[in-house]
């Protein structure tokens, strides 16, 4: 059999390798994509498929091989195959672990599980000392912010398991109903045995949870074979088990609902929109950061759909999906708002890191601290240590929608309610993700701070760290609760700050430091879902 590389240059028209990153050897991590106009990136549902993450896994990518080459082999002769290659992007890593593979170790170079480093629930599991700490999860993390996938897989072995999530959590995931009927029709075709992760053994910071957790990408780890390595013997066996439950998955990637969002004024694609499916509300998809394009599985049935993206009004769309088809809703205009202090919130974590008491926690969920204030929100303790990771108070780290410049902006962390006042926490800043975070500040409660004279010209990351020792840390709120965090840009000459915590109070403002053509400019920052009453008097007349 030929080999990946030369796969990729026999069939050019519908293959092409990219780079994903290099291990901690130097060694290469390739990402084979397969698709029709292999090298446009067009608004089709994208799908992940990864091999070796445990270098001692060979079975492991052995199948995204095979895949590949059935994909390639069969285009413009087998119909199914034809389809899924002119209407999915497909996005093939062999190899995760090249390392591992040639040292013959579940591990990387550094010791390090791969499948314990990502950032969501991380908790030091694997040995590292912070999520993504390697060159190789970080350059998957990188790779997969380029994209947005909508279903994954990622190969282990061994048991014949279709392992799906949370691995974190015992409590059920979001759009539970579609990721247990997916999980079940894989295993349809194989007998595999279908388990929720945590239900058979629990792990922290692993590409399914991260997956689902920080991208809204519905993705499962498929434990091959009944043993770590099987004869060679056993391949073709394992690969023609698994081969239709794969292209299953491919498919259902596109059963569901799509669109491209633009601006109304402009037709400029919105790259950094939410969208909500009603009625799954408590969770949030988002858009391809590349062309404003969406795509979501869903089940067939009736459905409405919310897109949010700061600075424009909000949108609702009823839709119906129907078995496997894609309902595709064309170009989706959003009309912007007109204000003279733009406010800029969360679009999405990197990390998050916070797990009150024994993952039994579903009070509060990490999107609840995307978007606007809006009363709901994320407590952000952990309570469960491993290792030496003793000191682990529970932390976020969250894009902002777009980068922001810090001249007179200002930084606003709002707290939610959940009946104690007033918690603490630091807020750090960055303009750019795994380089040094510049510390902002002690907050208590809903805090603001300027922007004015930070290292920085401009901001993207957020990081809030929950301060433990200060904070009530108990279930099921434990620890800082997140509302949501917004920049307001051109917060501007404002120059004198009041922290309100009486139920009224009154101040004198000395006119000339924020008066300007003759315009009294002001801004009140409180929980949403609290009423403020202002009153101005002039002194002066
Ligand atoms: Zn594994």
């Amino acid at each position: 059999m030929i080999d990946f590389d030369s796969l990729a240059q026999l069939h050019p028209e519908i293959a092409k390798l990219e780079t994903l990153g290099f291990s901690v050897e130097g060694r290469i991590i390739l990402a084979m994509k397969i698709s029709d106009n292999v090298e446009i990136d067009e608004p089709e549902p994208e799908v992940r498929i990864v091999g070796l993450h445990h270098g001692n896994e060979w079975i492991s990518a052995e199948i995204p091989i095979l895949l590949a080459h059935y994909l390639l082999d069969n285009y413009g002769s087998d119909p199914e195959v034809t389809y899924l290659v002119n209407n999915r992007e497909i996005w093939i890593i062999p190899m995760f672990n090249p390392d591992g593979r040639v040292h013959d170790t579940r591990y990387n170079a550094n010791g390090i599980d791969l499948n314990r480093d990502y950032g969501y629930m991380w908790e030091g599991e694997g040995g590292s000392s912070m999520p993504y700490s390697q060159p190789e999860t970080k350059a998957m993390y990188l790779f997969s912010q380029k994209h947005q996938f909508v279903l994954s897989l990622s190969f282990h072995s061994y048991g014949e398991i279709v392992n799906y999530i949370w691995n974190y959590s015992p409590v059920e995931p979001p759009e539970s109903v579609i990721i247990e009927e997916y999980s079940y029709g894989y295993a349809n075709f194989n007998g595999y045995e279908v388990t929720e992760g945590y239900d058979w053994y629990e792990t922290r910071g692993d590409l399914n949870d991260y997956s689902m957790g920080i991208d809204s990408d519905i993705d499962w780890t498929i434990e091959l074979a009944e043993e770590f390595v099987p004869p060679a013997s056993q391949i073709d066996t394992i690969w023609l088990e698994n081969k239709d439950a794969i292209l299953y998955i491919i498919k259902k990637a596109g059963q569901g609902v799509g669109g491209i969002i633009k601006d109304s004024a402009t037709g400029n694609c919105i790259t950094n929109a939410h969208i909500i499916i009603e009625p799954y509300n408590n969770w949030v998809h988002f858009s391809n950061p590349n062309d404003g394009s969406f795509f979501i599985s869903l089940l067939p049935g009736d459905y409405t759909l919310k897109i949010k993206a700061d600075g424009y009004a909000e949108r609702n769309i009823s839709f119906t999906v129907y078995e496997d088809s894609l309902t595709w809703l064309g170009d989706i205009y959003l009309t912007r708002i007109q204000t003279l202090t733009p406010k800029i919130n969360g679009y999405k974590f990197v990390w998050c890191n916070t797990d009150p008491y024994d993952c039994m926690n579903t009070y509060t969920l990490s999107p609840f601290a995307l978007g606007e204030p809006d009363g709901h929100f994320l407590s952000i303790a952990t309570s469960t240590y491993w290792g030496s990771m003793i000191n682990y108070t529970g932390e976020v780290v969250i894009k902002l929608s777009k980068k922001i410049p810090t001249n007179n902006s200002m930084l606003v962390v709002y707290e939610g309610d959940d009946g104690h006042p007033n918690e603490k926490f630091k807020v750090y800043i960055s303009d750019t993700l795994f380089n040094s975070w510049h510390f902002l500040g002690n907050g208590e409660g809903t805090d603001s701070f300027y922007l004015n004279g930070v290292p920085y010209d401009s901001i993207l990351y957020v990081r809030i760290v929950n301060d433990y020792s200060l904070n009530n840390n108990s279930y099921p709120y434990g620890g800082y609760d997140l509302d949501a965090i917004s920049v307001i840009i051109g917060a501007a000459n404002i120059k004198e700050k009041y922290k309100i915590s009486s139920p009224s109070v009154s101040f004198k403002i000395k006119a000339p430091s924020i008066i300007k053509d003759k315009t009294l400019r002001f801004s009140i920052i409180s929980p949403s879902d609290i009423a403020t009453e202002i009153k101005i008097y002039s002194l002066q007349g």
